[in-house]
């Protein structure tokens, strides 16, 4: 394994053993739900937003390191962003471990690259990508 891989394997681990904003919101003005059957991965997702932009966000479920570390990186990535610049971080991610973009996110971005090792497991793929979808769904 590469120094590279090595280091993206601690940022996945600490995100899935300490995960970011994990909880709920009450009273939550957006509240989605998201299931990746192939993996039993379970998650919902709360927000409430301050006009345009992401106030506050919330997660919890179950799942694979994979899933739940997506989710936790997710959650940091889009607070206090708009939902035009999240949905051009869903985008960017998704091509990232589908398509050959390579990893590029900066500042309070960085953790999202840890990801990238993701497209080479084809299966673990649809793990990665739960929360993104379900953040989408939830933003429309
Ligand atoms: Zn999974």
């Amino acid at each position: 394994m590469s120094l590279a891989e090595e280091l993206y394997k601690e940022v996945i681990l600490d995100h899935y053993e300490n995960p970011r904003n994990f909880g709920e919101l009450d009273p939550c003005e957006i509240h989605e739900e998201g299931v990746n059957p192939l993996c039993g991965d379970e998650l919902e997702i709360f927000i409430n937003m301050d006009g345009d932009k992401v106030k506050e966000v919330r997660f919890k479920g179950k799942g694979c390191s994979i899933s739940q570390a997506s989710t936790s990186m997710m959650t940091e990535a889009i607070e206090g962003k708009s939902r035009e610049e999240i949905l051009d971080i869903v985008n960017r991610f998704k091509s990232m471990i589908t398509e050959d973009h390579q990893p590029d996110f900066e500042d309070d971005l960085e953790d999202l690259n840890a990801l990238y090792g993701v497209k080479k497991f084809p299966v673990r793929v649809k793990c990665a990508v739960l929360s993104w979808n379900t953040l989408e769904k939830a933003l429309q």
